[in-house]
């Protein structure tokens, strides 16, 4: 069983693929060129088995899919102060060609706005799989503050702006294994290897 991912963001790639080591795990471009997804969905679950039925899809049609199951992700941060958002939007919070940057730039502003320094927040990720026998989803949470300074150059999105409870310092900050442990993806994917475990058994 080999597991196509869902997604072409570089930080989640690198973390997933760092997350499940013994397993054969392909970025979308190894092996069909990328298209475009519509992510309506109303919440995290909703935009994760979008894409990954629209990956298994693809497979399918490439008659992969004895060969390979897909597997994506979802996930944002939503800040206490902001009213959760941004939420799912968190990818396109800044419009339009949004960059990481842009992103974090109009959460400053948020707070800023808000004439806060610093904010309850929490990271969501929600992980689902998509495979001849069937689709699964799972969960993950990191609860911690957004503040409206960026520091560190680790990680992506917004780790610089994001201090995990238990930690002084932001993701940016912290090693790249830190993260690793205590991440809602980290987390959603603990919980979906007990369903890699069980379908690589059928696949063999
Ligand atoms: P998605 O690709 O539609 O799921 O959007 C995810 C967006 O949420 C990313 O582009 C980041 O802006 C943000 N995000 C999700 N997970 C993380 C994380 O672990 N660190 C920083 N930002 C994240």
């Amino acid at each position: 069983m080999k597991i196509v991912l869902a997604t072409s963001n570089k930080g989640k790639v690198k973390e997933i693929r760092e997350f499940l080591k013994e397993y054969e795990i392909y970025a979308l471009s190894e092996i069909m060129s990328p298209f475009e997804i519509v992510e309506n969905g109303e919440d995290f679950k909703q935009n994760a088995l979008i894409k990954a039925r629209a990956v298994f899809k693809k497979l399918c049609e490439l008659n992969l899919q004895d060969e390979f199951i897909a597997l994506s992700d979802d996930s944002g941060i939503s800040v206490d102060v902001l009213g959760g958002a941004p939420g799912i939007y968190s990818a396109r919070y800044s419009g339009e060609g949004a960059t990481d940057a842009s992103n974090r730039a109009k959460l400053i502003e948020g707070l800023k706005n808000k004439n806060v320094k610093s904010s309850k927040a929490h990271y969501t990720a929600c992980i689902a799989v998509a495979s001849k026998y069937g689709e699964f989803s799972a969960h993950g949470f990191m609860n911690g503050m957004a503040i409206d300074k960026e520091r560190g150059e680790n990680g992506f999105g917004y780790d610089a702006l994001f201090i995990p409870n238990g930690f002084n310092h932001t993701l940016g900050e912290l090693k790249d294994d830190v993260k690793l442990e205590i991440s809602h993806r980290s987390k959603g994917l603990l919980l979906i290897k007990f369903v890699l475990k069980s379908l690589k058994k059928k696949f063999k």
